[in-house]
């Protein structure tokens, strides 16, 4: 399975490369399904006889079918209940975290965790948390192996942490929030292939483990963190940060998608 998200695909370092609609994200739709058939390659060059592009981004509707290596199927479209990792509970043997960035709060190109700027920070059990570290967790509730991440060094870095056996690959290197040195498609695919095909030796399911989790978040306004701490299980513990328990990963990452649903919808104007 790949989880496809797109501010860590190649040349993407600007809010139009990934907002729907624009100029520059029909362009970058583009690169960014390259990288996709670049992986997807990858994968079934290691050994890979069905794989699943979960879209990850937005609206997830950013990958072009008409243009997707047939050797894959695609899931597109919002709505699922693991948004990001819908599909990591369907059996299979290992997943790519492809066009990843760094969490909320953090030094990386187009950083932020599932909020644009609202959340300044997550923690799982106390560690900070960018989407790849929440994600990987999930994954390893349902003995799921991160096979590769791809994105900017930073996200690399993130992910030597979180998932230390899985391949990386980067893209381009972070100068700043809005800007990166970047490597052209013709250069990237040729890495994302080859990190692909090596990920897939650790394919196969492992043991699933399911624990019980804590998540803490923290808003840039306190209206945010009192707009989420209505959601039963979620207290607000400090002026501008919320914590939940949740018994399973699962369980966790669908309170943690509530509470972003609800300090979106609060969020007003200018003043956010
Ligand atoms: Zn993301």
């Amino acid at each position: 399975m790949i989880s496809a998200d797109m501010e860590g695909a190649t040349g993407v370092t600007w809010t139009d490369d990934v907002v729907p609609g624009t100029e520059q994200w029909q362009r970058f739709r583009r690169l960014f399904t390259g990288d996709v058939n670049a992986v997807i390659a990858g994968l079934a060059e290691g050994g890979a006889t069905d794989i699943l592009v979960n879209e990850a981004h937005s609206s997830q509707r950013n990958v072009l079918l008409e243009d997707l290596d047939p050797r894959a199927r695609m899931l597109t479209g919002r709505h699922k209940p693991l948004s990001m990792m819908e599909g990591i509970d369907s059996g299979v043997d290992g997943v790519v975290f492809l066009g990843y960035h760094a969490g909320a709060g953090c030094d990386g190109v187009l950083s932020h965790t599932y909020l644009p700027n609202q959340i300044t920070g997550v923690w799982l059990d106390g560690v900070p948390a960018s989407e790849g570290r929440l994600n990987a967790a999930l994954a390893a509730e349902y003995g799921v192996p991160v096979l590769l991440v791809s994105g900017d060094d930073k996200t690399c870095e993130d992910a030597h942490d979180y998932a230390p056996d899985a391949a990386t690959v980067a893209v381009k290197q972070c100068v700043s929030r809005y800007a990166a040195i970047c490597l052209p498609p013709s250069r990237t695919s040729a890495d994302l292939t080859a990190a692909a095909e090596e990920g897939m030796r650790l394919a196969g399911r492992g043991t699933p483990r399911t624990t019980s989790h804590h998540i803490d978040v923290e808003f840039d306004a306190s209206h945010l963190a009192q707009a989420a701490a209505v959601i039963p299980t979620v207290e607000q513990t400090g002026v501008r940060t919320v914590g939940f328990d949740a018994d399973t990963m699962t369980d966790a990452m669908k309170a943690f998608k509530i509470v972003t649903a609800i300090a979106d919808g609060a969020v007003q104007g200018k003043y956010g």
